[in-house]
């Protein structure tokens, strides 16, 4: 034990390669890949734990950017604000239009009525 030169407790490379020697007789060989599957899992783990953190954060910066701003200038809207703070704008794509011919109901981007088959004007093009 004193052929290092390290000391009893001292832990010095040579110490080290001979405890992992201890360890590939005790566990044997085919136990050491699965010890490293079982790190490698762990470092998985964590590095997943990340990612999903990661994700939240994008998510919840994807939330503030879809605050969509005025179609016509661009500006930063108050959330369902009908007109532009900036240029005045009236926001289209925040009212919810009817059919323009009949009135009913439509789907969010309906190009025609379900009701009466009409063509819906985009305002927004105008
Ligand atoms: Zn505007
Ligand atoms: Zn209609």
């Amino acid at each position: 034990m004193y052929l290092f030169g390290a000391g009893i407790f001292g832990l010095g490379t040579p110490e080290l390669i001979i405890i992992a020697v201890i360890l590939l007789v005790l566990f044997g060989p085919k136990q050491i890949p699965k010890l490293g599957r079982m790190f490698g899992s762990t470092m998985k783990e964590v590095k997943s734990g990340i990612d999903e953190a990661t994700k939240e954060l994008q998510s919840e910066g994807d939330a503030d950017a879809s605050n969509a701003g005025c179609t016509a200038c661009g500006a930063e809207l108050a959330p369902g604000a009908a007109f532009c703070n900036s240029c005045g704008a009236e926001q289209v794509a925040a009212i919810a239009a009817g059919c323009i011919s009949c009135g009913a109901e439509l789907a969010p981007g309906a190009a025609f009525c379900n009701e009466c088959g009409a063509q819906q004007e985009k305002k927004a093009d105008a």
